[in-house]
């Protein structure tokens, strides 16, 4: 089924314990896009500014990631973000957030994309996320991303989006925040309150947990990196595992929601292991499933 995202497209620059990249390719549809398209063809729909030295199409060459819906904003300015990562490479600090065309009207869904089932927002203003879904004419599987400063400055907005997701999908520390809550099991169920049929809580090195409205739970650890490089985009790259593999199988029933789970959780493995895309550029789908079969066998007991 159709798989559609949109999300930010970055100039990012990023700092760890390995050095600094700077002004590298970064977003958060970028990421998902990539890791995603592994499993499943993906339309993108995201905006720049003329400013955006990278070109999209040369990156996705030879991926199934349709850029039809890539505007180029004219008198406009490309989001950019820094972050620095502390030494456990799972807590990072935000050095500095220019919105710049993530502050303005959202972008246009093409005509061609308007029948996409399978839709992912992936981290953008909620108004944003909102007024992209409106431009979807029969939605199946809505998952959506969020985080801190969405959280903390358009609540109201991502309290409206809640409402009309299927899935929200974002880390322990924006969960505890969403449902002012620090036991993560009860700030869980206090967000399925808030709309979504389920939440998908992202752990870092400690792993995932799904909630469902019905009471079922499902926890998964990561998979084992030893050089994790920088961590940026693994929660993109999870949600696009994720997203990609359940479109691929054209279902979200509960062995098909924990396997996608665990797709996104190796797909986000190779994400870490190098700075920007180089982590995902330089694998090819043998090998995720080898990685996915050797989860299974270290989760099984
Ligand atoms: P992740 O590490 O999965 O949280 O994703 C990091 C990516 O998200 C970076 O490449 C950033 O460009 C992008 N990003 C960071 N902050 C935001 C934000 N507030 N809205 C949208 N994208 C963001």
């Amino acid at each position: 089924m159709p798989l559609l995202v949109t999300g930010s497209i970055g100039i990012d620059t990023v700092k760890t314990t390995f050095g600094v990249s700077e002004n590298c390719l970064g977003g958060s549809a970028v990421y998902f896009s990539y890791a995603a398209s592994f499993f499943s063809p993906v339309r993108f729909v995201g905006v720049i500014g003329p400013d955006c030295p990278f070109e999209l199409a040369k990156i996705f060459e030879g991926k199934d990631v349709d850029l039809a819906g890539l505007e180029v904003r004219e008198n406009s300015k490309t989001f950019r973000w820094s972050g620095t990562y502390h030494d456990d490479m799972d807590n990072r600090t935000t050095d500095y957030l220019e919105l710049n065309v993530l502050a303005e009207a959202p972008p246009k869904v093409p005509e061609q994309f308007s029948d996409s089932n399978f839709i992912f927002l992936a981290n953008t203003a909620p108004k944003l996320q909102l007024e992209l879904l409106e431009q979807i004419k029969e939605p199946v599987f809505v998952a959506a991303d969020t985080m801190n400063c969405w959280i903390e400055n358009n609540l109201a907005h991502l309290k409206l989006l809640l409402k009309r997701i299927n899935c929200l999908i974002l880390n322990e520390d924006e969960a505890r925040l969403l449902a002012c809550e620090k036991n993560l099991i009860k700030a869980g169920k206090s967000i399925i309150g808030m709309g979504p049929k389920y939440v998908l809580i992202k752990k870092g090195q400690a792993g995932s947990l799904l909630y469902s409205a019905d009471g079922e739970m499902f926890i998964l650890p990561a998979y084992p990196v030893e050089n994790v490089m920088d961590p940026t985009g693994a929660g993109d790259s999870f949600a696009g595992g994720f997203m990609g593999y359940l479109a691929q199988k054209r279902t979200t029933d509960s062995k098909s929601l924990k396997e996608a789970i665990a797709y996104g959780t190796v797909t986000a493995s190779f994400t870490i292991e190098g700075f920007s895309l180089n982590g995902l550029s330089s694998i090819t789908k043998n090998d995720i499933d080898s990685r996915f079969d050797e989860l299974k066998k270290m989760t099984s007991f």
